[in-house]
């Protein structure tokens, strides 16, 4: 037993508030009534600076059934930093967390399954997707290209699981001692160790409104994800680096060896070819390594990772 806190970052979701949060609501009361949590449990709606009446809903909520309770961003921050300053702010209330979407695609159903195990004893539980036959093809393909590139470029992850994770109090302590501003929580959260076990479940479709997550922003999260994580590319282009060496020492003998048999006129093909290939091969790796560079500056900057600009009943969230 304990006292559960749902973390939800919502960002433009006015059409899925209403289902979401009654739902959610239901899936609590009945934990609550086989004594599962305990009774002052929460739902916490983190408002990552919606342009529509998201924070309106979220009040009117919180008004109606305390039960409700609303982080207010200053502004648009990201899903991740979101996520982050609804578990920063619950971790000193409440004995668990679970993060999950706005939209339901992440099957409440899996939560009284991640309250078994932590009641068990297990302090990060993972909502792993056993399928996603609901999603496109093209978002799956997408996605699972996107885990698989993530753990061979160094970032290890587990595998087909998102952000729909339960994480006890200590564990939430653990994530607040690692300070980086280039969040990729998925990468970090298994870093943080303690016991950990998975909770397998159906990712649904988003039942109204639209993804925030278009082609352009999860590629971008893809980039953010490996370069926040790991260095492995560097490694990548610095052997790439070596092997261009080595064929280019290759065709400087091949042509040295054209030269003596008076062969050199019919060179330019080759040698324009590979004035473009080394010229893109220098591009992607000036490429990546701005990519590490930018993020060292952004470190060192120190930014804050999230502003919050009001709480929803202070003394709730606070006690
Ligand atoms: N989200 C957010 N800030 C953003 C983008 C998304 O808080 O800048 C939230 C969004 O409201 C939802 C969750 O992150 O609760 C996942 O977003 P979405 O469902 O659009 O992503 P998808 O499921 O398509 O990957
Ligand atoms: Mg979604």
């Amino acid at each position: 037993m304990g006292r559960l806190f749902c973390v939800i970052p919502c960002y433009n979701e006015q059409e899925v508030l209403p289902e979401t949060s009654t739902r959610i609501r239901e899936k609590l009361r009945d934990l609550i009534s086989k004594n599962k949590i305990d009774a002052d449990s929460r739902i916490v709606f983190v408002n990552d600076g919606s342009k529509d009446s998201t924070w309106d809903i979220i009040s009117d909520l919180h008004y109606q059934d305390p039960i409700f309770q609303g982080i207010n961003l200053s502004r648009n921050m990201g899903h991740q930093n979101a996520l982050l300053a609804g578990l920063m702010t619950v971790k000193d209330f409440c004995d668990c967390a679970i993060s999950l979407d706005a939209d339901l695609q992440d099957d409440i159903d899996a939560i009284e399954a991640m309250i078994d195990k932590f009641n068990e004893g297990v302090d990060v539980v993972y909502g792993v997707r056993s399928k996603r036959a609901k999603d496109t093809f093209f978002k799956r393909a997408t996605a699972e290209g996107f885990y698989k590139m993530m753990n061979g470029l160094g970032a290890n992850t587990v595998y087909n699981h998102a952000d729909y994770r339960l994480m006890s109090r200590r564990a939430l302590l653990g994530l607040a001692e690692f300070g980086e501003v280039n969040l990729f929580l998925r990468g970090i959260v298994p870093m943080v160790g303690f016991k950990s076990d998975v909770v397998y479940y159906e990712r649904a479709e988003r039942f109204a409104g639209e993804s925030k997550y278009p082609l352009k922003k999860m590629l971008a999260f893809a980039v953010e994800g490996v370069t926040s994580l790991s260095t492995k590319p560097i490694k990548l282009i610095t052997g790439l680096g070596i092997f261009i060496f080595l064929v280019s020492i290759a065709v400087f003998i091949y042509s040295i060896v054209r030269y003596f048999q008076n062969q050199t006129v019919p060179g330019w093909t080759t040698t324009v070819l590979s004035v473009w290939f080394i010229g893109g091969l220098m591009m992607i790796s000036l490429g990546v390594i701005g990519e590490y560079i930018g993020k060292i500056y952004l470190e060192t900057k120190n930014r804050p990772r999230f502003i919050i600009e009001s709480y929803l009943d202070d003394s709730e969230i606070k006690k």
